[in-house]
């Protein structure tokens, strides 16, 4: 068995047997390109290796990190494009590990497959300014914004028109920025550290709020920024907060983070999602009708992530079943998924879940509290979790420190009276319902 093939057989262990089957298994270890620091590994088509490369690749790269304390940059290609490479004998002189920094951007990560809507109108504006005007106003740029709305597609796109240009461009996340950093703190080799972070055009670094609490690399980020920032060198920043809400990171970072300019991203109106998700089937060309993409885009939530793993399980089911993708089959294809999600869904999930729509703490859904709106939430997550859950009354009761399930009876016998009056009530929980269905609650 190769390195590759055993880091595959412990992913296995970590993920669903379904996106084992469909993902996973369909990738094969390239044993020939691969090296110590560049792991390489062929995907049968376009959605499978995107899909792949989105979701798995940093698992993959921690795998191989905690086996071999390398922590490799992981390749995600085309099989049949691999093959014709070889075929035309391209030298192992071109291959990306010569350009290691260069190519950990994702390709399609562009300024074309962006799509502009209102929510995110300023931040792409910002993004353009920089590439005209680099280590200007805008520096650092500092982009935050929820989980998915195109962050590290924006700062990526600035980074490929950099590259394009043949500037040196540094793409990182906050993990691999730290394990760098300790892995030369160890080797005595800090000076290869610097010569890397303090020497290159443009800085990225993803996800800055996970510097928070460590302070050692905070405190070398901080002067890789002074070394950047006095030599004119752009910097990008993401992260999901406002420096001024971000805990655990020192003062005078946080100030920094806001010497240029500070950008929120919103989550997308309606529009805007149809539009992504259009892009996406462009990209991974995929055929789908207008109605079958207006559905998919009511049912995600704000997380464009989801779109591309809706594409690929549409796409992968229409051809297992030789279908056409039309609104039927994916409603179809979809509520296999809901009930997959389902199966899975635990009270935990579901109370995180109301928390965070309902803005109240779960420590609050679970107290005894009985202000209006934590007992609005209380129902709301004992209703779903009586129905989304395996979970009996007396556990339910358990679990949220109630007397026994006599009071979770009450209370279930008390939402059905209010499903039943309460149009806006209904209608809430309908919403919630559908969300968790599509996924919403991982
Ligand atoms: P974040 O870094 O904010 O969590 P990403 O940049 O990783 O989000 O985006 C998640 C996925 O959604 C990516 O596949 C990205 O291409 C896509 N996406 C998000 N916003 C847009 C957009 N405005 N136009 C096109 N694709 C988008
Ligand atoms: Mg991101």
């Amino acid at each position: 068995m190769t390195i590759g093939d055993s880091i595959l057989a412990q992913l296995k262990e970590e993920i669903s047997e379904i996106e084992y089957k469909r993902y996973i298994k369909q990738l094969s270890f390239c044993t020939e390109d691969s090296k110590t620091d560049y792991a390489l590994f062929l995907a049968p088509n376009p959605l499978i290796a995107s899909w792949v490369r989105t979701k798995y690749s940093e698992k993959i790269s921690h795998l191989f990190e905690v086996k071999t304390s390398i922590k490799p940059q992981v390749v995600i290609e085309l099989k049949n494009k691999r093959s014709a490479k070889v075929q035309t004998k391209e030298t192992p002189a071109n291959s990306p590990q010569h350009s290691a920094h260069q190519s950990l951007l994702n390709p399609a990560y562009t300024f074309d497959n962006y799509v502009v809507g209102t929510s995110n109108q300023f931040a792409y504006s910002a993004a353009q300014s920089v590439c005209e005007k680099p280590g200007g106003a805008y520096n650092p740029l500092y982009l935050y914004g929820g989980v998915g709305l195109g962050k590290t597609h924006l700062m990526q796109a600035v980074g490929n028109r950099f590259q394009a240009q043949g500037k040196s461009v540094i793409y990182s996340s906050v993990e691999q920025f730290v394990n760098d950093f300790t892995r030369h703190l160890r080797n005595q080799t800090m000076d290869r550290f610097k010569d890397k972070y303090r020497n290159c055009d443009i800085l990225m670094i993803d996800d800055v709020q996970f510097l928070s609490g460590k302070e050692l690399t905070q405190e070398e980020f901080f002067h890789t920024f002074e070394v950047l920032r006095s030599a004119n060198k752009q910097i990008i920043l993401t992260s999901d907060k406002h420096p001024k809400k971000i805990a655990g990171i020192e003062e005078r970072l946080l100030s920094r983070f806001q010497w240029g300019l500070v950008t929120d991203i919103q989550p997308p109106e309606l529009e805007t999602k149809i539009a992504i998700i259009n892009k996406k089937c462009e990209i991974n060309r995929v055929n789908i009708t207008k109605d079958v993409i207006e559905y998919i885009a009511t049912i995600i939530d704000n997380n464009a992530r989801e779109i591309e793993g809706i594409l690929s399980k549409l796409h992968a089911y229409a051809k297992l079943m030789n279908q056409e993708i039309t609104l039927e089959f994916t409603k179809n294809v979809l509520k296999e998924h809901i009930k997959e999600q389902r199966e899975n869904i635990t009270i935990d999930d579901i109370v995180k879940f109301v928390s965070k729509e309902l803005n109240v703490k779960p420590s609050e859904i679970r107290s005894k509290n009985r202000s209006k709106n934590i007992v609005y939430s209380r129902r709301v997550s004992i209703y779903l979790a009586r129905s989304l859950t395996q979970n009996t009354m007396p556990q339910l009761a358990q679990y949220f420190g109630m007397k026994d399930h006599t009071t979770i009876s009450h209370t279930m016998k008390k939402i059905s009276e209010l499903l039943k009056s309460d149009e806006n009530f209904k209608l809430k929980i309908d919403e919630l319902n559908n969300k968790i269905s599509a996924g919403q609650t991982t």
